[in-house]
């Protein structure tokens, strides 16, 4: 059974449309793109057009709404292409998303439409420099003035925030709260007086989209700017967007897990040495079935995680466990893609190299992994263990 059987006809459409767009457009350039680290402009066109800014919107809003499942299986294949990309549409479908289940009327009139034809494009801005696994210490606050809210401080590798419409900004409505949660909310924020993009921060891999800082110094915000209306809610929100947001990560990892996969495969059918191909010396057949194993077993947590939440069901767990077991994944078959691709895996003209500077950010970002295991275990003792 395919995994696209899971999915509706129309939604097998929606995959299989994707797929053919990493197969023609993007497997040819990006190379090219990443070694020049230039933004792919071209490519997010594209991918405007074939609406996948929009997944996360409902058709009321002007977007092509799909399952979760869809979301994760897309995702998965733009990051087989390139994991940019799919990072390019990740942050902004959590924004997506948090609009569409915590925004006002207005909020979700003035945005969503724009969102879902991606004429704007979304970002969330949690981490600061000070941390961000820590998020209740963070200190960039909104105070109230008269007509507003005056925003100082500053934030760290906010990802496609230069080019970004709209940016979800975490941040401390009342920073004396005790609990400190109660005292943060998310403001929807846009490029403007007082807000300042600082520097593009240089990165290992994920490559063309920039990661930047930002800096707040009295930036002045609309009081209508606080997400849902009502102060103190955002922790709670964010919360549930990272929920999404992992799922995202997960299916990122499996996409470039898959890529690492897919290569070594077909090297090692072509490379002979000792008068056979090197799939046949045992030590690269195992490689190769536990690549594949691994793989498989992550793509099914991650469904089943994207199945629970396309149920309604709060998989702060679910999604922490694939984002933990599929990354980790990831970066194991990347760098047996290196030992099975012998020095090739180690030049620049061959994929296999980004792969394994690409995976190490599925294990970092969305919550580091040590925090996953954190969520897990605390879910574990709440939930008195797992389900039968
Ligand atoms: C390329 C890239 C893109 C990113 N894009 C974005 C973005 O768009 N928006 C955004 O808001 N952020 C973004 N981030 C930031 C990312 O989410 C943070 O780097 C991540 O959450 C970790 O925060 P930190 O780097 O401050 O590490 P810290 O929080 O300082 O953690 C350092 C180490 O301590 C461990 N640690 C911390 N606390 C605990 C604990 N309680 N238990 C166990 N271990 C702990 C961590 O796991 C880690 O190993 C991005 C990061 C990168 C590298």
């Amino acid at each position: 059974m395919s995994t696209l059987d899971i999915l509706s006809e129309d939604e097998q459409f929606v995959v299989s449309t994707v797929r053919d767009f990493v197969d023609t457009e993007v497997k040819p350039v990006v190379q090219e793109l990443e070694h020049s680290d230039t933004y792919p402009e071209a490519l997010i066109e594209q991918m405007k057009r074939l609406g996948i800014f929009g997944l996360a919107v409902p058709e009321e809003f002007g977007g092509t709404p799909v399952s979760m499942p869809c979301y994760v299986l897309v995702t998965e294949e733009l990051s087989r292409g390139w994991m940019s990309l799919a990072g390019a549409m990740g942050g902004h479908t959590v924004v997506a998303k948090l609009l569409l289940h915590f925004g006002t009327e207005e909020q979700k009139r003035r945005y969503l439409p724009k969102l879902a034809t991606g004429e704007i494009r979304a970002t969330m801005a949690l981490t600061e420099p000070g941390g961000g696994s820590d998020l209740q210490a963070m200190r960039t606050s909104a105070r109230r003035a008269t007509d507003g809210y005056v925003v100082n401080g500053s934030k760290t590798w906010i990802t496609n925030s230069r080019r970004s419409g709209l940016i979800a900004l975490m941040c401390k409505t009342d920073p004396a709260a005790s609990p400190a949660h109660k005292g943060i909310s998310i403001l929807l924020v846009e490029h403007g007086p007082g807000l300042t993009v600082s520097r593009d921060l240089p990165k290992l891999g994920y490559k063309g989209v920039e990661s930047c800082e930002l800096s707040f110094d009295d930036y002045r915000a609309p009081s209508d700017a606080v997400l849902g209306g009502a102060e103190g809610r955002g922790f709670a929100q964010m919360m549930k967007g990272l929920e999404t947001g992992r799922l995202q990560v997960a299916a990122r990892a499996l996409g470039v897990g898959r890529a690492a996969f897919e290569d070594s495969l077909a090297y090692a059918q072509e490379r002979e040495t000792f008068g056979e191909p090197i799939w046949k010396h045992q030590s690269i057949g195992n490689h190769l079935a536990d690549m594949a194993t691994s793989l498989t077993a992550a793509r099914q947590l991650t469904l089943y995680a994207a199945k629970e939440a396309e149920a309604g069901r709060r998989v702060d767990m679910e999604a922490g466990m694939a984002k933990l077991f599929a990354s980790e994944t990831a970066m194991t078959i990347a760098l047996n893609a290196m030992r099975i691709h012998g020095g090739y895996g180690y030049s620049t003209e061959f994929d296999v190299e980004r792969y394994f500077r690409d995976a190490p950010l599925m294990i970092v970002g969305e919550g580091t992994n040590e925090i996953q295991r954190g969520v897990i275990a605390s879910q574990l003792v709440k939930r008195g263990g797992l389900d039968a």
